[in-house]
């Protein structure tokens, strides 16, 4: 059985403070869902404060991206050793570190064999723009972002990642992709390329997430598929919706 996982996605939003606020707001609430895998990701600048105000909560901390290399002349980079100062988790390949930042499958790569090396959990992200979308290429994207991204990586570590499918045009624009149509393209093309590279085995062990517009409303509607194991949640994390998911998550 794949543990259902939930993870909010803070992107560039709250201060230190605000940061702090909302863990308040939220924390009580989430609490109560012991059988869902729950992770807040707020920008690195919250992350010291936030691994001391979570610890002992059974809350997990990610942060939102990493360098691969472990030390070194690369202004403005966090090395993967200082995000597992104070994480478990971390985000990769984000759309948005794709499309703003040139994040490719060659350094989602470097990326995930960095932090697999020290610990961390990863939550990979993949997923078709519109225009892939439009033009039939959703299979094709998201197979090569899978074989790609994943190249030469332990099959013993395998099972330790976790997988975010985000068609990138559901993402940030209140229009989510169906329970249906999202659960199709993990069953029929997400998994298998996992167990292309892993094994059958190992590949029903991973945990594929769905996120693009998840809130409160529409949550059910994918926990309720056979191969959706939760969601990565941008918008609807900043606010007490995000209890609404993860409880619809637990049932
Ligand atoms: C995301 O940023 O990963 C995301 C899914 O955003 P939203 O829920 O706002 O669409």
């Amino acid at each position: 059985m794949r543990r259902p996982f939930v993870a909010g996605n803070w992107k560039m939003n709250k201060t230190v403070d605000q940061a702090s606020v909302l863990v308040q707001e939220l924390l009580s609430g989430l609490q109560q869902f012991t059988s869902v895998e729950r992770v807040l990701c707020p920008p690195f600048t919250s992350l010291m404060l936030l691994s001391a105000q979570l610890k002992d909560t059974g809350i997990g901390l990610g942060a939102q991206n990493m360098h691969w290399e472990g030390s070194g002349a690369f202004t403005g980079e966090i090395a993967p050793a200082m995000v597992r100062e104070f994480c478990n988790y971390v985000i990769l390949g984000h759309s948005e570190r794709r499309t703003y930042f040139g994040e490719t499958d060659e350094t989602v790569n470097k990326k995930l064999k960095a932090a697999l090396a020290v610990g961390l959990t990863p939550i990979v992200c993949i997923g078709e723009t519109l225009t892939q979308y439009e033009a039939g290429e959703t299979q094709q994207v998201v197979v090569r972002q899978v074989l790609q991204g994943f190249k030469e990586i332990e099959s013993a570590a395998a099972s330790q990642i976790v997988v975010a499918y985000e068609p990138v045009w559901a993402i940030g624009t209140g229009k989510a992709a169906t329970g249906e149509g999202a659960n199709m393209v993990h069953k029929e093309y997400i998994r298998p390329a996992l167990a292309q590279l892993f094994g059958s085995a190992i590949a029903q062990n991973i945990r594929i997430l769905y996120g693009g517009s998840v809130t409160g409303a529409n949550a059910s509607e994918f926990f309720g598929q056979s191969d959706i194991d939760g969601a990565l949640v941008g918008g609807a994390s900043l606010k007490p919706d995000f209890i609404t998911i993860v409880e619809s998550a637990a049932r």
